[in-house]
């Protein structure tokens, strides 16, 4: 800026000097010759006459202290009138046509320079006017200039990057704050949150997203800690009942039927530690995207009849009828053994939980371009704050939790996952005492339709 401000300043200052150079001649001039009387030119012989002539205009433009002012004899380079001697020698270059030049003169020690302007006129071809002016006091303002630039060029040079380290420092001080506090939060203890009222404006928006960030660790670190809790709960039942049973088995000596009958229990609970295994393994290959679907055309309607016929045996002890309206011919994409478990969970929940002499219906239909199986029965229903919660891994209602019964609390949790990975959806509609509906939908590829 300095520079162009310098440039800018020096060329207006320039200008200037022509400028007036240019206006001063013009006006001598006009004193000398009249230019209306183009036939009558003067010569040099006029001019003479002219200038011997006391002539007041003449007198005082010879006599100007700001200007050189000469007239030149076009032929001999003589000076026939000159306001000072200003050591300009008359070169013929000079006084060959109408230009400005600046020539050097050598003063005192110095070299001072001298702008002059030499005006020809067709009229008078034989009298060339120049007016010169000292360069020296523009030179002076330009020197002026240069120095204030300069003094302005430290000044700003020393003070931005001081303001600046200030003004960033400043900036800084709630950033680090915040990493400090950052630094603080650990795993152990993520309840901690940013300040957001001592926080700046700028830094809202930042620490806003960070706690948000943090709520949702909180969380998934809690639901972990919860499911870990709840496996290890879980795996100790059967444990315990296993161990139970091999300490009364192994007190005394028994006979082979009760080694037998000890066995066989021992069984049972081994079947469900390795289904608990099983459920856990995928739950925990889904949870890192390990798990693939085997994708390929699976037709519902056959493996709905197949699912809903397992059910035939445990629902007729019950009492339980359960009817089925199945669309034929229901084919998609999908993972066959995936999609049973979650036919099988729902069913078996509703055969499960509705009480003797109760309804099970299973719908399967095309519902605007999508598979829509209805899992609906006749038992308790689920209200709606357990209707949030139901999906959970390890969640049982307390109205159905007993042994009898036996599930780990899984089977709903499965049937989401695997209903997510299909990119379907599920949902309940369900009152307190007048039964549950489970609806699952599942795309349906074009091809199919
Ligand atoms: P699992 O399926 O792992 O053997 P579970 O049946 O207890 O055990 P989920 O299938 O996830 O687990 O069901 C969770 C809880 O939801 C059940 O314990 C039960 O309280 C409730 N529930 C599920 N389906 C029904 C239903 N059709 N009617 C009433 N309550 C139900
Ligand atoms: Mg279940």
């Amino acid at each position: 800026m300095s520079i162009v401000l310098y440039i800018a300043i020096s060329t207006w200052l320039e200008g200037q000097v022509n400028n007036n150079l240019l206006l001063t001649a013009n006006q001598i001039a006009s004193v000398l010759y009249d230019p209306e009387d183009i036939q009558n030119p003067i010569d040099v012989a006029d001019l003479r006459l002219q200038l011997a002539g006391n002539n007041i205009a003449t007198q005082s433009f010879l006599s100007d202290q700001l200007f050189f002012v000469r007239l030149i004899d076009v032929s001999s380079g003589d000076i026939l009138a000159a306001s000072a001697d200003y050591k300009v020698p008359v070169t013929f270059s000079q006084i060959i046509d109408t230009h400005f030049e600046t020539v050097g003169v050598p003063e005192d020690n110095d070299l001072d320079e001298i702008r002059l302007y030499t005006l020809r006129l067709s009229y008078i071809p034989q009298i060339a006017l120049q007016v010169g002016v000292s360069l020296e006091e523009t030179h002076e303002i330009q020197g002026d200039v240069m120095r204030i630039l300069i003094l302005l060029l430290l000044v700003t040079g020393t003070l931005a990057p001081l303001s600046g380290w200030f003004l960033a420092n400043r900036a800084l001080v709630p950033i680090r704050a915040t990493a400090r506090t950052v630094a603080e939060i650990h795993e152990t203890d993520l309840t901690q949150r940013l300040d957001l009222a001592s926080s700046e404006i700028e830094l809202e928006q930042l620490v806003q997203t960070f706690n948000a960030m943090l709520d949702r660790i909180e969380q998934a670190f809690k639901r972990q800690r919860q499911f870990t809790a709840d496996a290890a709960h879980e795996l100790r039942t059967p444990l315990s009942i296993m161990q139970i049973g091999l300490d009364v088995t192994l007190s005394h000596s028994r006979s082979v039927s009760e080694y037998r009958m000890a066995l066989m229990s021992i069984q049972e609970e081994v079947q469900r530690l390795s289904h608990l295994a099983n459920t856990l393994l995928m739950f925990a290959r889904t949870d890192s995207h390990e798990l693939s679907l085997e994708v390929k055309e699976v037709d519902l309607s056959v493996m709905l009849n197949m699912v809903v016929e397992q059910f035939g045996s445990v629902a007729d002890e019950k009492h339980i009828t359960v009817t089925r309206e199945v669309a034929p011919s229901l084919r998609l994409e999908g993972d066959e053994d995936q999609l049973i478990q979650i036919v099988f969970n729902l069913i078996d929940n509703a055969v499960k939980y509705t009480p003797e002499g109760g309804r099970v219906r299973v719908v399967a239909q095309i519902v605007k371009q999508m598979v829509e199986i209805t899992i609906e029965d006749t038992g308790p229903g689920i209200s709606l704050e357990e209707q949030t919660r139901i999906f959970d891994r390890f969640y049982r209602m307390d109205t159905t939790r007993n042994r009898n019964q036996g599930g780990f609390g899984l089977g709903l949790a499965i049937a989401k996952r695997i209903v997510d990975l299909h990119r379907g959806t599920i949902h309940i509609i369900s009152t307190v005492g007048q039964g549950t509906q489970f609806v699952v939908t599942l795309p349906i590829q074009q091809r199919y339709l």
